[in-house]
C-alpha cells in the first residue's frame, strides 16, 4: 500500500546536500508494508511554516538495517529514474490536500499528527491518486543529481585523485551543488588505498560473496573494494561501508544497483539475492550527526 511520510526540513536538507540517497529509514515496521512499484509520498514544513510535498519515492526494494542502527530497522530504496525530489520553494501549500486524505490528521499543527512512529502513515489508493494528480507538474530539485558511481569508484580504487576531482567538478559545476561538492572533496582528501589493502589482508584476497580466491588461482590480487552505500548517495569511504568482491560480482552489483540488507548481509540482484559467504568485519550504514 502507498504511504505518506513527514520528512523534517532538516533531514531533507541533509539528504539533498550530502547524498540524495533515494532511500528512507524508519523504526516503524509499517514502512515495509509498501510494495515495490508503489509510492511513498513525503511532505515537509518549509521555513515559512507552510507545508509542501517534498518527494515521491517509487519503491524498488525493501531491506533491513543492523539492529543497533539509530534511524530504525526498516529501509526502503527508491527507483532512481522514477522517484522525484521536489523543489519545495516553488510549490503550492499542501496542507489542505493532506488534511483531505484518509489518514488521521486532526492535530491543530499538522506535523503534530506525524510524530514518532506516526511519521509514516498508510494512505488509500484514492489518496495516492490525489497526490499524484496534485504533484504531476511539480518542479524537481536540481540538487538530486548523482555522480556516475562506477567511474568515481574506479578512480578512487586506482588512487587517481585528479580523475576524481574532474568527475566531481564536471558533475557539480553549478553553485547549488556546493555542499555536496565540499563533502566529496573531503572524501577525496581522506581517501587512501589503505582500505582495499586492509580488506585483501582480512579476506586473503577472496571475494566475500563467492569466496573465489584469485590468489590461489593466479597468485595475484583481482578482487575489488565496493562501497555498500554508494559515495554519490551519501556513503562514506570507510571499512564499515566496504566489501571485497570479485570483478564479476562487482559488475553485477553495479548493473543491478544491488540493494543491501544489513540484517542478513545479503545483496539483492533483482528477484534473487546472495549472502556474503565471508564476513569478518562489521558493516554499518552511514549514521549522520544531525
Ligand atoms: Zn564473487
Ligand atoms: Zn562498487
Amino acid at each position: 500500500m502507498p504511504l505518506l511520510y513527514y520528512w523534517t526540513a532538516q533531514n531533507r536538507e541533509w539528504d539533498l546536500n550530502y547524498g540524495a540517497s533515494f532511500h528512507l529509514n524508519q523504526k516503524n515496521a509499517l514502512l515495509h508494508d509498501i510494495e515495490p512499484g508503489e509510492s511513498l509520498w513525503a511532505f515537509t514544513r518549509r521555513s515559512d511554516g507552510k507545508y509542501t510535498m517534498a518527494a515521491e519515492l517509487i519503491i524498488r526494494a525493501r531491506t533491513r538495517n543492523p539492529e543497533t542502527y539509530r534511524y530504525g530497522t526498516y529501509r526502503v530504496w527508491g527507483d532512481l529514474d522514477r522517484s522525484r525530489y521536489f523543489d519545495i520553494e516553488h510549490l503550492p501549500n499542501a496542507e489542505p490536500i493532506i488534511r483531505m486524505l484518509s489518514c488521521k490528521t486532526d492535530a491543530k499543527k499538522l506535523y503534530h499528527s506525524f510524530q514518532g512512529p506516526a511519521a509514516v502513515r498508510r494512505i488509500s489508493a484514492d489518496d495516492d491518486a490525489i497526490l499524484r494528480s496534485f504533484s504531476r507538474d511539480f518542479p524537481t530539485d536540481a540538487r538530486a543529481k548523482l555522480l556516475p558511481e562506477d567511474q568515481l569508484e574506479a578512480a578512487l580504487m586506482t588512487d587517481n585523485p585528479d580523475r576524481v576531482r574532474e568527475l566531481v567538478r564536471v558533475t557539480y559545476a553549478d553553485d547549488i551543488h556546493r555542499d555536496r561538492m565540499q563533502r566529496l572533496q573531503e572524501t577525496i582528501a581522506t581517501r587512501s588505498r589503505q582500505h582495499v589493502l586492509e580488506l585483501r589482508d582480512i579476506y586473503n584476497g577472496c571475494c566475500q560473496i563467492c569466496a573465489w580466491s584469485p590468489r590461489a588461482v593466479y597468485g595475484n590480487d583481482i578482487c575489488e573494494a565496493h562501497h555498500v552505500q554508494w559515495i554519490s548517495r551519501g556513503g562514506i569511504d570507510a571499512l564499515s561501508n566496504l566489501v571485497l568482491v570479485c570483478p564479476n560480482h562487482h559488475r553485477a552489483i553495479h548493473r543491478f544497483d544491488a540493494p543491501y540488507d544489513w540484517a542478513d548481509n545479503t545483496f539483492q540482484f533483482g528477484a534473487s539475492s546472495e549472502a556474503l559467504m565471508l564476513q569478518k568485519h562489521v558493516l554499518m550504514p552511514v549514521e549522520r550527526s544531525i
